[in-house]
Formats: structure tokens, C-alpha cells, sequence
């Protein structure tokens, strides 16, 4: 099935999800017999058109290429390309109490691509309902529907010559509304998605259709200016949730600066990451930085550009002492943050100066450059994103690539037989060097002793981060898969001892992050909003009561990992 109408984005689902790869065994849906499941089909092909209702070897496209269990298989997949046909769906799955699993674009790679939670959920993918219903300049705002790509809203505002830059992560061709209730993440100064939402329209599971914020006053001038509600706000109930199918989004775009500037610093010591994230964090506090600094580490670096098996050829991890000569031999350094500033060239060179000024007094070995873009006099002195993009990296000013996802290739063989994969174990952290430091130690030794070559890195916020423990593996590997849930275990017990939460997480390992503040919504939907709970039980380990059997099977160890006490969702009397 297409997917795409862009050729280029087309080309990468088929190579991620279609070229080389098997369907997905048959199932049915849970409590349903084969009739009634051929029943709620024909009903489902009556509402969206047959060639919408997918089935057999074309589900390829809806389970998730890098799995390593066979527990996240759907039995069909539907693709409504409007509200109307969606809230039929639901009145049908509500009939028939068969769960569906909501997905955007279903590129939700590392975290389970479109694919359910529970087996033989019908995955209702919106990447039909692609239209952008606005990008308004003055507002600096853009309103669109869940199959709307990065790319696509990145190629609208060059095309269209707009002075906005969307605000777009390593790849293109996600869903900006699935990403932003993902809490995903973009490069430019507007940092995460979520915070920049401003109203959604959203179909609940009885069908009802609401509107959050100042967008739910009818013709309101402010629908998509305001967060503000009028009483309690609902938006964050709609994100990384089971709450309701986001149909609509508001969401803010950056005003196209007068300059650009991409700075990079170096530390060279495994330690220097102590003085360097305490620099980033009072730059951060100071309202210096603008973007959210992403670090990286050298075999992060070097595996944009090479597989493990390239750079090494010893059994097991790379040694640290070969990951030295390979920083030396490659002029890199042992941590490299990359963060960009924007604005009149006047305060771009001020933020530096202060930049430089900070980071000296905390890293005096650090290596800082910078590279200014100004606009060009035969362009009315307006800056070109794309021709800043053909100079280094797009995503700092709204230009998608692919330039990670060579990434994905890095645990395969010498002979690149295999399936590429990539998760990740990303605890929020408070912006405290000595923390990460004494972290990231433990994460090194944890993944290498599983066999894993530690990548590691992160993002710095304003009074936070995330550290970002890399795990690449070929899925086709027994032995890969295998270990990896092993070393995700290690990795979230540890994290329990320091009382750190996850930030986003595969399907395999919601379970065990179900923190406290998910619960009033739990009950809130048990006795309201699903009772039959059909909108994608188990996102992010809540589970309506009527599938506790799934919860328990989705828990994949004894104790919690966010803190040995938290009560599970169901126990919890509201
Ligand atoms: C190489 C590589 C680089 C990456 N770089 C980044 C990065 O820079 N930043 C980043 O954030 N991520 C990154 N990712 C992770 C991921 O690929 C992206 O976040 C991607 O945008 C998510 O897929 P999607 O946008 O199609 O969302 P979807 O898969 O459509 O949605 C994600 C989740 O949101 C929920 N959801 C989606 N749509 C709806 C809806 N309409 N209503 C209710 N709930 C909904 C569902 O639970 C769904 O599982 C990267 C992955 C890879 C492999």
C-alpha cells in the first residue's frame, strides 16, 4: 500500500518497513471468532473504502521493523480520511469491544512504529487526513492534520516562500501531530513539540468531538494564539495518552530570523561532561542558549558514517582504548554539544561572546566554533534555509533530511546481512554535570556488559535534560535479541536507584514505567471516556481494567522501575 504521495518519502517506508521483510502472521483480534472479525472487516470496508481496510502481507507496513518479540501484531489496519468515518469506527469497535491502536504516520521507530500493544488490535492510521489548513506568518503558527510529515510542512514553507521554519527532528518523514503527542523533539528554537501545541481537536471514544484551549470558542481570534482556557486545561491529557484520536493541531513555527548561527563546542575527556553540562545548564538558566543543546558522544558520531564492524574488528564493544585513538585519529571530541542561536547579528555575536565567556571558565580546553549565515543582497538580505542546509545540518533551520537514520545500520555484520534496529533508554535528569557524570558511567559499564556498544548522549533543557543510552541491533539476531531486553532491565533498575523516570519508551517497556501522574486519567477513562476501552489500551502503561490481563503480561519484571512503591493504575482507587 502507498503510503506517500512524495516519491521520496514513499522510498524510505518501503526501505525501512517493506524491501526484505515478511508479513506478519495472521491473528485475531482478542474475544473475537474468525466470523465476527470478517463481519467488523466488511463493515470497516463499507465505511472507508475497501483498498482502506488493510489485511494479510500488506500489515508489513503496519508492525514495527525493529521488533524484537512477535507480541505487537495487528489483525487489520484502517485508514479513514476523515472525522465522520473515524467516529464511525468507533461505534463499530464499541459494538464489537476490539481495540485499536491510533497511529499518525506509525514512524514512531524505537518506541514500536505503528504497531499495537496488544496482538490483534486493528491499527487506525491517519496518514490519509493530510491536509495543512493553514501556516499564518504574523501568527507564526501552522494548522494541520495527523498525516501532515515534517517533511511535507518543511517543503510548504519553502516552496511557498513563507517566513516561518517549522520545527522538525532527525527524519522527515514522521507525522508532526504523532511526533508532538509523542512529546518528541525538533531542533530549532522552539525545543519540544508539546510546549508549542496550541489547541487540538480531538474525537473521544464514544465519538464526541471536542476542541482544547481558545479553539473550542467558536471563530475565537485567538484559537491558535492562546493556550489559555477558561477554567482547566486539557491538552496534556491527549499526550502520550489513550484519552482520544487527535484529528487537528495547532502548533507554533519559528519566525524566520534575520541571521543564523551553528556552534559546536568539543570537550576531550569522558569526565568533561560534568563541567560541560553545567556551563550548557546556566547558559540555559541565563537565557542565553535558545535551542536545547544535543551532545553526543565519538562512536554516536562516527556511526552516521560507519557500521561497529568498520571501526573495529575485536570481538565484543569497542574498547575504550581503541575509542581514543579513533577520537584522536577523527579530530574529535570526547563529548560534542551542537546548539544554534538566532536573531540580528548584534545579539547572535553578544549570545556567543557570553557562550564562549561561560564555557571557558568551566571547560578552559574546550574548542568552540561557530559559523554566522547571513541573508544574501540578491535575495533582499532574506536568509535561504535551503542554502544554509547544503553548509551542514537542515534541522536547526526547517529542513528535513534523513542524515541519522544511517545510523540504524550500525550493529549489522561485516557482510550488512540483517535487519538494522535502533531503542533507546532516556531518563530525564536535572541539568547537574556531577549526575550525568556518575551516570553515564554506570550506563557505559551496564551496556557493555551486555555485549552493547554504549552511545551515549543527550538534550539540555532549561532546568532539565535527558541522557540518551543508544542501543543499535540487528533484529535478526538471536543473540541481539536476546540480550537486549536484558541490558533495558539493567538499565531501568539502575535508574530506579537514582528515583530518574523514562521519558518515552518502546511498547515492550511501557509497563514498567506507569508513574503516578497517569492515574487520575486511567480511572477517568475507565468510568467515562472508554468504557469498553478500545483506544489503544496499554500506550504508556495505562491499561483499562477490561484488558488487566495484557497489563500484567506487559510488565516484564517483578518490581517497578520508577521508584520501588508506585502503585499500578488498576489498585488505585479514585
Ligand atoms: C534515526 C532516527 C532519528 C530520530 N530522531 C528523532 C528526533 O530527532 N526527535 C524525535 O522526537 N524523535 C526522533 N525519532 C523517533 C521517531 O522516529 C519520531 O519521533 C517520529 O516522528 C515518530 O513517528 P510519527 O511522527 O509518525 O508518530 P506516530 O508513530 O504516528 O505517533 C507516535 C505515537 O503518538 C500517538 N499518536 C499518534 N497520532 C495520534 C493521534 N492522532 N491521536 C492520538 N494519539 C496519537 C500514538 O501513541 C503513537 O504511537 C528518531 C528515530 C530514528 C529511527
Amino acid at each position: 500500500m502507498k503510503q506517500y504521495f512524495d516519491p521520496l518519502q514513499q522510498e524510505a517506508h518501503d526501505a525501512f518497513f517493506v524491501i526484505g521483510r515478511d508479513g506478519p502472521p495472521e491473528v485475531l483480534p482478542p474475544n473475537t471468532s474468525t466470523e465476527t472479525f470478517c463481519e467488523v472487516l466488511d463493515k470497516l470496508r463499507q465505511i472507508c473504502q475497501a483498498e482502506n481496510v488493510i489485511t494479510g502481507d500488506d500489515l508489513v507496513s503496519f508492525i514495527d521493523p525493529f521488533a524484537v518479540t512477535s507480541s505487537h501484531v495487528p489483525s487489520a489496519a484502517v485508514c479513514p480520511s476523515n472525522v465522520s468515518e473515524i467516529q464511525q469506527i468507533l461505534k463499530l469497535v464499541n459494538v464489537h469491544k476490539i481495540p485499536v491502536w491510533v497511529c499518525s504516520r506509525g514512524k514512531n521507530l524505537g518506541y514500536g512504529g505503528p504497531a499495537p500493544q496488544i496482538n490483534g488490535s486493528i491499527v487506525l492510521s491517519l496518514h490519509r487526513m493530510s491536509s495543512i489548513l493553514e501556516v499564518n506568518e504574523r501568527g507564526a503558527y501552522a494548522v494541520i492534520e495527523p498525516g501532515v510529515t515534517f517533511r511535507d510542512l518543511s517543503e510548504y514553507c519553502l516552496e511557498n516562500k513563507r517566513s516561518v521554519w517549522p520545527n522538525v527532528p532527525s527524519i522527515g518523514w514522521g507525522s508532526v501531530i504523532g511526533n508532538a503527542l509523542d512529546r518528541g523533539i525538533g531542533y530549532n528554537a522552539l525545543g519540544d513539540h508539546w510546549h508549542n501545541i496550541s489547541g487540538l481537536e480531538v474525537v473521544l471514544a464514544n465519538g464526541d468531538v471536542v476542541r482544547t484551549g481558545q479553539w473550542a470558542a467558536t471563530d475565537a481570534p485567538t484559537a491558535y494564539l492562546c493556550k489559555n482556557s477558561f477554567g482547566p486545561s486539557i491538552d496534556g491529557l491527549f499526550l502520550q495518552s489513550n484519552l482520544g484520536i487527535v484529528t487537528k493541531m495547532s502548533l507554533w513555527l519559528q519566525p524566520r530570523p534575520q541571521t543564523y548561527m551553528s556552534v559546536k563546542v568539543e570537550v576531550d575527556k569522558f569526565a568533561d561532561i560534568a563541567p560541560l553540562v553545567d556551563a550548557l545548564g546556566l547558559l540555559h538558566r541565563e537565557d542565553i542558549l535558545q535551542s536545547n543543546p544535543l551532545i553526543g558522544d565519538v562512536i554516536g558520531h562516527l556511526s552516521i558514517f560507519n557500521t561497529a564492524a568498520e571501526l573495529y574488528d575485536g570481538p565484543g564493544p569497542i574498547p575504550e582504548d581503541k575509542i581514543e585513538d579513533l577520537r584522536v585519529k577523527n579530530s574529535l571530541g570526547a563529548w560534542t554539544a551542537i546548539f544554534d542561536f538566532y536573531g540580528t547579528k548584534s545579539m547572535v555575536l553578544a549570545r556567543l561572546e557570553r557562550c564562549r565567556e561561560v564555557l571557558e571558565q568551566h571547560c578552559p580546553s574546550m574548542r568552540l566554533t561557530s559559523r554566522l549565515f547571513e541573508g544574501s543582497d540578491n535575495n533582499g538580505g532574506v536568509l535561504e534555509a535551503r542554502k544554509i542546509a547544503e553548509h551542514g545540518r537542515g534541522e536547526p533551520v526547517g529542513v528535513v533530511g534523513t542524515s541519522r537514520s544511517s545510523m540504524i545500520n550500525f550493529a549489522l555484520p561485516r557482510d550488512g546481512k540483517g535487519h538494522g534496529a535502533h531503542t533507546d533508554f532516556v531518563p530525564l535528569m536535572p541539568n547537574d554535570g556531577a549526575f550525568f557524570l556518575k551516570w553515564f558511567t554506570e550506563a557505559r559499564k551496564i551496556m557493555v556488559s551486555h555485549g552493547f556498544n554504549a552511545i551515549l548522549g543527550g538534550r539540555v533543557f532549561k532546568k532539565h535534560s535527558f541522557t540518551i543510552q543508544m542501543m543499535f541491533y540487528d533484529s535478526s539476531s538471536a543473540t541481539h535479541r536476546a540480550s537486549l531486553p536484558a541490558m533495558w532491565r539493567d538499565l531501568a533498575k539502575a535508574a530506579e536507584k537514582y528515583h530518574l523516570t523514562n521519558y518515552r519508551s518502546h511498547l515492550d517497556n511501557m509497563g514498567n514505567f506507569c508513574p503516578l501522574s497517569c492515574s487520575p486519567s486511567s480511572s477517568f477513562r475507565q468510568n467515562n471516556l472508554d468504557p469498553n476501552g478500545v483506544l489503544s489500551p496499554g500506550k504508556q502503561g495505562i491499561w483499562p481494567e477490561v484488558w488487566n490481563k495484557y497489563r500484567k503480561e506487559n510488565k516484564n519484571d517483578e518490581t517497578t522501575t520508577n521508584g520501588t512503591t508506585t502503585p499500578s493504575i488498576s489498585s488505585l482507587k479514585m
